[in-house]
């Protein structure tokens, strides 16, 4: 790739003091890797607001639209809680989905070994877990017509949501999960409710004629969406990529992540189409957790998510699969040496702030670089 123009939005609360740390394994990348990343930064969200009175304004957009792509933190706080709606520190996050036309969410769930004693489920269950789930993010139930809350004249009102799908759609989103899972178990589970629903029919259908025209070579299992969340929480290992709608998706993504332990640790990317000349996808990532109001400003932060979601920059927009390895490892690595911030605190373990967490994955990877 010729450029590796990356734009950071670190947006709102925690999200600034997270990215804080994902800019020093830039700087290091570029000065000792030759990595050549060319940096700009916009605003986003509340501090969007109070600067251009939006949440994002039309030069940062223009930024995003132009960039290889985009790093984004956190958005949203108290302070903007009665902001008119179409300008909430939100509506800066939907406005660059939107218009970066990103339709395919990618939500990777790992569990890293010295924290499986956290989760929620028994360690033998989730230990060494990494699964992935592809999610349909501009289509379905969340954006279909009509949409509304009919009064029906008699003293009630009929509330209204259409879920509607078009082939197109369900061929742009597996061809993401049959791709992604060439380059890991090579499995995809598709999940959907073909047993009530039409649109779960055509998902069907759609994603079964997608994988014997172009990806035979992938495994294809079909599970109905309910059953998939149950075994999701039963046996979450059985999985490689799951591939769903955005409503499904939506949920079982949260399923997903809660298995892994703290929100701190969940990085996600939100893909767009690749472009016809150059091959290269509009992409945007950033952490699944919100600006923590509760705790910005006092350097507890994890920057973990953050950090994982420039890994996942490296490995999906400029293919640096090596350094995205490395990475994560660095990750993993600091994490087995018993650091931990206070979301994943543990007895015994050594705990630290935003800073010390950044700095020790930052000499981890220059470790597994020498
Ligand atoms: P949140 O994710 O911000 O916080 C939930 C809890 O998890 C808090 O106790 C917080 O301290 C903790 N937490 C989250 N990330 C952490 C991290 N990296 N390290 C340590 N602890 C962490 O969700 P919320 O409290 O529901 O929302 C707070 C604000 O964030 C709201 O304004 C909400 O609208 C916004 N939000 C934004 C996004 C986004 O920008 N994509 C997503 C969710 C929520």
């Amino acid at each position: 790739m010729a450029s590796k123009k990356l734009l950071l939005l670190p947006g709102d609360g925690i999200g600034p003091e997270a990215m804080a740390e994902v800019r020093k394994i830039i700087a290091y990348m570029n000065a000792e890797l030759d990595s050549e990343f060319v940096l700009d930064e916009g605003l986003v969200g509340g501090s969007a607001y109070d600067a251009h009175g939006a949440a994002i304004s039309e030069a940062d957009m223009a930024k995003a639209l132009a960039a290889d792509a985009v790093l984004f933190g956190a958005v949203g706080g108290p302070k903007w809680d009665r902001v008119p709606y179409d300008v909430r520190p939100e509506a800066g996050l939907l406005r660059l989905r939107k218009d970066m036309e990103l339709f395919a969410n990618l939500r990777p769930a790992i569990c890293y070994p010295a924290l499986a004693d956290s989760s929620s489920l028994k360690k033998d269950v989730v230990e060494g877990l990494d699964i992935l789930i592809v999610r349909e993010l501009t289509g379905g139930v969340y954006f279909g017509e009509p949409k509304e809350i009919r009064d029906l004249g008699n003293g009630q009102k009929r509330g209204i949501d259409t879920q509607v799908y078009d082939t197109y759609e369900i061929e742009r989103i597996s061809g993401v999960a049959f791709e992604l899972a060439r380059t890991r178990a090579n499995k995809v589970t598709s999940m959907e409710k073909r047993n009530v629903m039409k649109s779960g029919v055509l998902w069907n259908e759609v994603v079964t004629a997608t994988h014997k025209a172009k990806y035979s070579d992938v495994k294809l299992e079909h599970m109905l969406a309910d059953a998939g969340g149950m075994q999701l929480v039963r046996w979450p290992k059985q999985f490689d990529v799951i591939v769903t709608d955005n409503l499904f998706g939506d949920m079982l993504s949260d399923i997903a992540a809660m298995l892994t332990g703290s929100l701190g640790m969940l990085p996600s990317a939100s893909l767009g189409a690749p472009d016809a000349k150059t091959g290269s996808r509009k992409a945007l990532y950033e952490p699944v957790h919100g600006s923590a109001p509760d705790i910005a400003g006092t350097g507890a932060a994890n920057p973990i998510a953050m950090i994982a979601s420039f890994a996942m920059c490296l490995r999906y927009s400029f293919n640096m699969i090596a350094e995205a390895d490395r990475l994560e490892a660095a990750i993993a690595g600091v994490l087995d040496d018993g650091i931990r911030t206070g979301d994943i605190m543990s007895e015994g373990k050594i705990k630290v702030g935003t800073v010390e967490m950044g700095d020790a994955i930052l000499a981890k990877f220059k470790a597994l670089a020498a």
